[in-house]
């Protein structure tokens, strides 16, 4: 009985873990696929190997955490009170890489559309996400 407890409690904190890095971006992928649209993975070769890369559109979309990304006035972009000094470098070292990462992308002639992961959690910002990928694709 307490081993079967154990492994639900595991297998439940590993789709949590797993959820929280990869479901935004399977959101936007399935979305891109329902739009009819072709696309790579973690384009190699490109700063910060971008999440997708719309090859043909000349389009990358990076799909972003808004903890570890830094959504700035989103309500998921805290930070933790313990240890801060250590979050706040570490935070904000992704979110000049980010930047510094955008900047090459447009510079190598790449439009860039970032879609933070509040924006995927429901139909209705869902529905702008969508908007805004199909403006960019046309
Ligand atoms: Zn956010």
């Amino acid at each position: 009985m307490r081993d079967r407890l154990t492994k639900e409690r595991r297998s439940w904190n590993m789709s949590r873990i797993r959820g929280k890095d990869t479901k935004p971006e399977m959101v936007v992928r399935s979305l891109l696929h329902r739009m009819g649209y072709r696309f790579r993975l973690h384009g190699k070769g490109l700063p910060g190997r971008p999440d997708i890369v719309l090859a043909r559109h000349r389009i990358v979309v990076l799909v972003h955490g808004c903890f570890w990304h830094r959504h700035r006035g989103c309500k998921n972009c805290t930070t933790p009170t313990n240890n801060r000094k250590f979050w706040v470098k570490k935070l904000e070292g992704n979110a000049a890489r980010d930047r510094l990462n955008r900047r090459a992308l447009v510079r190598l002639g790449w439009r860039v559309v970032v879609i933070w992961e509040c924006e995927t959690a429901n139909p209705k910002s869902l529905d702008r996400v969508q908007k805004r990928l199909q403006k960019a694709l046309v």
